[in-house]
């Protein structure tokens, strides 16, 4: 890879122009492409993953395979080689499971992340387009805007009020200011102000650079060399649950240990006898399989949600998103579509229709009905598509038979009114080049620009929210272009009636300035102005949002609409979407009067939240989490990430959110879908119920398979399950039986239950409760079939095979309550299981054929070949464990209400 270049910092603007690129239209896409192929991808080696061969010894490095190591070689020396042979061949066979799936998982992680990759925008053969991060070459003119992630280090070339955070490089958290003189040679990277350098953050302003280094030729390429970033597969769920694990362990090699020294001393068994019985009750006991299981489960719900376009960012994330009692979510874009088109205008007294005809520059503007020809086209009409197509960073270009927008929706169907009212947009920008702008932000809520035609006049064009825009004016255009005194109750009313009806209203202005002015800052438009009209966009809302709004209210979930739009606008999208109490508004002036407490009960009724500023998102997420609700916030903006970082879940727009918010956020959405937050929530809801099927599937059987061992010593007869024969049951059915419930599928009642608290144990009082009730039913059954089979005349062998069959067929039995412990009413879905499900079930009842009928097998684990009355007798155990919990499960249910 060729060697990138550096100095530029000390060099003119054009002179880099011309080293690096031809000209202000960018690189041509086949000169990229070489550049591409000559300099690398720009991005940063990833770290190297772990070599496999650690990952699979790894798998070794747990109590539980110490335990069993020990184990082996003590039964080793002690002559019973088929034994240890048996425990070795398990533990190699767990590490490899353990490593398969622990690789699956992991590349699941991995693969999302990528889904993440950042987007840079550039200029290339003079058109502006969107492209990977990882395909910026040196020479690209990039755009930077307020929330971007500089993708490469790049010379500045134009800057309105650029503002740069650069705490990556330098360690200094106060953005900076940058501009585009050269400085010395030797100025220090943080006072190289003319350069914006790659992975550092835009907060405020826009730019354009040139790129004069990528990939690890950057800055950040040098410190580090290295993305440091690595996926982690832990929550705090998991780490609790492996503490617990490690807890449970440490429990039962004290327990265990008493019962090797009661059995020996006491009892006076033979000590390889109560060793390996020990050793039985120890593997049955600790759940080494339930912390990989686990995390098997985040994955699989990971994988889930990217499917419904919900990126995981931070994976506790998962674990959070299904106790979410409150979704406050922006409107445009999230519950609309972002589709905009212009349906009504307003200038001087005239109102105009529009029909619709999607982006298309061309159409039909009426008044009065009639068609609006291109030669009557009043001066305020003109003047006001003027400052529509000229105030505006939009573009439009013809993809097929559609027209499509690059940029901001609104500004593109601002662009298509122009073309509608004969203004050819591209013809308008030519005639009146931009010399300077003052970028919309939500807390001005307007944009300026600054124009000049080629005779040299200079006009501001100003475009915002009307109540913003009257404001700043005095004087209106008159039918004549000629200023004549503001009505401005007459806007006001106008503004109101076309909001009502759900559109988003915009106002106009715009004033001459004097040839020789070349910048505008927010003094020019606070006066002056000359008001030129207004017009109503339409934002169809989603159809799926209004569905999933539907299913948060089952699902006891509340929606707030948090907008910078007009109230009115608002508030009729709310009723079309239905939103709960949506006739009710509160603004973000009205919010600021407000003390906490009083916000707190407000926000608690209130779904409608309008012109509002990032600031209020903050506040809004405080108050609702002070009246003790789990809060999601989404947000797009730089200034949106207090309150994404503050809320339980932070959610980032995936399309037009800014990699600032993204990389603040918890959940990213790949379609900036209000339904897509929804579908994370019941994903999430999943995996939480699956966790807690995984658990309470798991404890309970190690626990009677532990208890039977007990017992049996304790009391002094043989035992009734070899402790080889304990090691491999626990073997199979922990990567079958435990696994599949991992992917069980959303439960019909899911979204119609209400939202659990967040800290609501795992463990509680119900599945310590089934603890020992399944513990003594596995208890009953093993040893029932067992002093069956005995007092039948069996052998001692046989009664095993009997007793060990029935433990499995406890399992699968119990297997099937689990998947169905959270619903009442019994059904078919339950019994009919799902294609995981059975894989597993037939998996398992193939072990168990392999261990009970093949001649190799019953030598090693000391087997017999089972009647097919008492395979029989076998399953019989197994429904009547079945019917005996449906039993118990009906009438907790009856007592205690919906839930167990
Ligand atoms: P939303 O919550 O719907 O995304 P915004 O904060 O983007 O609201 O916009 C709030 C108001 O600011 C809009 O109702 C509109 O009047 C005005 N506005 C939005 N975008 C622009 C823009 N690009 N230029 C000028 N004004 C804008
Ligand atoms: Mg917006």
């Amino acid at each position: 890879m060729e060697q990138q270049g550096t100095g530029f910092h000390q060099q003119g603007t054009e002179a880099v122009l011309r080293a690096l690129t031809s000209g202000r239209s960018g690189l041509d896409n086949a000169e990229a492409e070489a550049r591409l192929a000559r300099f690398g991808p720009n991005r940063l080696p990833e770290q190297r993953p772990q070599s496999p061969v650690i990952r699979f010894l790894r798998q070794f490095h747990n109590i539980l395979i110490y335990v069993l190591l020990a184990a082996a070689s003590i039964t080793f020396l002690l002559g019973h080689g088929l034994d240890t042979a048996v425990i070795v061949a398990v533990v190699l066979l767990n590490a490899v499971v353990g490593y398969v799936q622990e690789g699956k998982a992991a590349r699941a992680i991995s693969a999302i992340r990528h889904m993440l990759a950042p987007q840079a925008t550039v200029i290339r053969d003079g058109k502006r387009l969107s492209i990977a991060g990882e395909h910026v070459v040196p020479g690209d003119i990039v755009l930077l805007d307020a929330g971007d992630r500089v993708p490469a280090d790049l010379r500045l070339i134009k800057v309105h009020s650029l503002q740069i955070q650069e705490a990556i490089l330098t360690g200094e958290s106060v953005a900076v200011s940058k501009q585009t003189e050269p400085v010395a040679g030797d100025t220090l990277l943080a006072e190289r102000d003319c350069m914006a350098f790659s992975g550092t953050t835009v907060t405020g302003g826009q730019g354009t650079g040139v790129a004069v280094a990528t990939g690890q030729a950057t800055e950040v390429g040098r410190i580090s060399g290295m993305l440091t970033d690595v996926a982690t597969l832990t929550t705090p769920l998991i780490e609790q649950m492996s503490e617990l694990a490690r807890w449970l362990t440490l429990l039962i090699g004290v327990v265990a240990g008493l019962i090797l020294l009661y059995g020996y001393f006491v009892l006076q068994q033979p000590f390889a006898e109560v060793f390996m019985a020990v050793v039985g009750l120890s593997v049955a006991a600790i759940p080494e399989g339930l912390p990989a299981v686990l995390t098997i489960t985040l994955a699989v719900g990971v994988q889930t949600m990217a499917r419904r376009h919900a990126i995981v960012r931070r994976l506790p994330a998962i674990e959070t998103v299904g106790s979410v009692s409150v979704i406050c979510t922006d409107k445009t874009g999230t519950l609309t579509r972002n589709e905009m088109s212009v349906v009504s205008v307003v200038a001087d007294r005239a109102s105009y229709t529009v029909d619709d005809s999607g982006y298309a520059p061309f159409g039909t503007v009426r008044l009065n009905g009639e068609p609006v020809g291109s030669e009557s086209v009043p001066a305020p009409l003109n003047m006001l598509v003027r400052s529509a197509a000229l105030c505006n960073d939009a573009e439009l270009s013809k993809q097929g038979q559609d027209w499509d927008v690059q940029g901001d929706p609104m500004e593109g169907a601002l662009l298509a009114l122009a073309g509608k009212v004969d203004e050819a947009p591209a013809e308008l920008r030519q005639a009146w080049p931009r010399t300077d702008v003052i970028p919309f932000d939500t807390a001005n809520r307007f944009m300026a620009t600054l124009n000049h035609d080629h005779q040299g006049h200079g006009m501001v064009f100003l475009k915002g929210a009307p109540e913003t825009v009257i404001g700043l004016c005095a004087t209106q255009m008159g039918d004549d272009g000629e200023p004549v005194p503001l009505d401005a109750s007459f806007w006001k009313q106008r503004s109101d009636t076309i909001a009502a009806q759900g559109q988003r209203v915009l106002a106009f202005a715009c004033r001459q300035v004097p040839a020789n002015k070349t910048v505008i800052n927010l003094d020019d438009v606070t006066h002056e102005m000359v008001f030129v009209g207004i017009v109503g966009l339409m934002d169809p809302p989603r159809e799926e949002a209004v569905k999933a709004v539907a299913e948060c209210q089952a699902a006891g979930i509340r929606v707030k609409m948090i907008t910078g739009d007009h109230a009115s606008t608002a508030s009729a999208i709310g009723g079309l979407i239905g939103l709960a109490n949506h006739e009710r508004t509160l603004t973000g002036a009205e919010l600021d009067k407000l003390s906490d407490d009083a916000l707190a009960v407000a926000a608690r009724e209130v779904s409608v939240f309008a012109r509002t500023s990032p600031e209020h998102k903050l506040r809004l997420v405080k108050a609702l989490q002070s009246e003790g609700m789990t809060v999601a916030m989404t947000g797009d903006g730089v200034n949106d990430a207090p309150a994404l970082r503050r809320a339980d879940i932070g959610i980032a727009m995936g399309c037009k959110g800014t990699e600032a918010a993204k990389e603040v956020s918890d959940l990213v959405l790949a379609d900036d879908n209000f339904a897509s937050i929804v579908a994370a929530v019941r994903e999430g809801r999943t995996v939480r119920d699956n966790i807690r099927k995984v658990i309470a599937w798991t404890l309970p059987t190690s626990s009677g398979e532990a208890f039977a061992i007990i017992v049996a010593l304790l009391v002094g007869v043989a035992l009734p399950v070899t402790p080889v024969q304990i090691l491999w049951i626990n073997f199979i059915t922990t990567v079958s039986l435990g696994l599949a419930l991992a992917f069980e599928p959303t439960s019909d009642n899911t979204m119609q239950r209400k939202p659990r608290p967040r800290n609501d144990p795992l463990i509680g009082a119900g599945v310590l409760w089934h603890i020992i009730l399944v513990s003594l039913l596995f208890l009953c059954g093993v040893f029932g079939i067992y002093t069956f089979a005995i007092e039948s005349g069996y052998t001692v062998e046989l009664a095993r095979t009997m007793a060990m069959n029935t433990l499995v067929a406890l399992e699968i039995f119990y297997l099937f309550f689990i998947r169905n412990m959270d619903v009442r009413t019994l059904n078919w879905s339950m019994v009919r299981g799902t294609p995981v499900v059975w894989l597993a079930v037939v998996s398992v009842v193939i072990g168990q054929c392999v261990i009970t009928y093949w001649p190799v097998a019953q030598a090693v684990f000391h087997t017999e070949a089972l009647a097919l009355v008492d395979v029989a007798l076998v399953a019989l155990v197994g429904v009547v464990l079945l019917v005996i919990l449906e039993i118990e499960k009906q009438v907790r249910f009856r007592v205690r209400g919906d839930r167990p």
